[in-house]
């Protein structure tokens, strides 16, 4: 079954008086428990596709779908509890809270949801990512890789269906890059996780069961087992 759908998605932004397409009519599917990467030039769509896959942004038309819920149509104070619930982001730029230690960082949105921190669950999640006994630190006390290793295991602490990254490796050196894409990798062996994402670097790319390319805003092919045909 597809952990995402995007049925012809399109937006664009108002610059001044113009419109800018960023995605044109952009239709995928990606199956549930693989690892996605979308590559394509800059300013192709890429960082619009996830935002908008994410809930984070909204297509002008065109339906997103996580699981069987159609999340376009949510209205804004629906999306947020279901993406709380239910999808994971990891950013580029880690967005780690400075005055927080790794622990309340990565038990932060399950405080945003109302849920129970269960410790066993931080311990075992913290531990995946390579930080085991690193909990009490403050992201300032953590190289590049790690504030990256904490982001993600952010991302992974409700359980999510879907977690999306955008450009997870852009700031890290190369070893470490692949470090976390290993990371990424056997999160979705694991724990059956579903990831999708951005980078602009074929070398990540290739960690990924499949690659969806973008051009100008359009899908512009595939290659593994992502599909730019709908699933119904
Ligand atoms: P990529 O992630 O592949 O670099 P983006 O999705 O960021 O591509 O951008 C796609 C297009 O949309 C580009 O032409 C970009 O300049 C434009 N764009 C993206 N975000 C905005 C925004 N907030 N306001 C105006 N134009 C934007
Ligand atoms: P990336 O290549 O990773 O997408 P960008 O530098 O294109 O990063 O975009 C970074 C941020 O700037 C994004 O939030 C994007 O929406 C915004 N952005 C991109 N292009 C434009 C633009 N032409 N005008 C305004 N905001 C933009």
């Amino acid at each position: 079954s597809a952990a995402l759908q995007l049925q012809g998605i399109s937006k664009s932004y108002r610059s001044g008086s113009t419109a800018v397409p960023a995605l044109r009519d952009v239709s995928l599917a990606v199956p549930a428990g693989t690892f996605t990467a979308v590559m394509g030039p800059s300013g192709s769509g890429k960082s619009t596709l996830l935002q908008c896959a994410a809930g984070l942004d909204s297509p002008d038309s065109g339906k997103v779908l996580l699981g069987n819920t159609e999340i376009s149509r949510l209205r804004s104070s629906a999306l947020t509890r279901f993406r709380r619930d239910h999808v994971g982001f990891v950013f580029q730029s880690y967005n780690l809270l400075p005055q927080l230690t790794v622990a309340a960082n990565t038990t932060l949105p399950l405080l945003l949801a109302g849920r129970e921190t269960d410790h066993e669950w931080l311990d075992y999640v913290l531990e995946a990512v390579g930080l085991a006994g690193l909990g009490e630190r403050k992201p300032q006390e953590l190289s590049g890789g790690q504030q990256q290793r904490a982001a993600i295991a952010r991302a992974l602490i409700t359980r999510p269906d879907v977690v999306f990254a955008d450009e997870p490796t852009g700031a890290l050196d190369s070893g470490t890059a692949r470090q976390v894409l290993d990371l990424l990798r056997h999160t979705v062996s694991a724990l059956n996780q579903t990831v999708v994402m951005v980078t602009h670097d074929p070398i990540a790319a290739s960690h990924a069961d499949s690659v969806i390319f973008l051009a100008d805003g359009q899908l512009d092919g595939s290659l593994g087992n992502a599909s730019s045909r709908d699933v119904a």
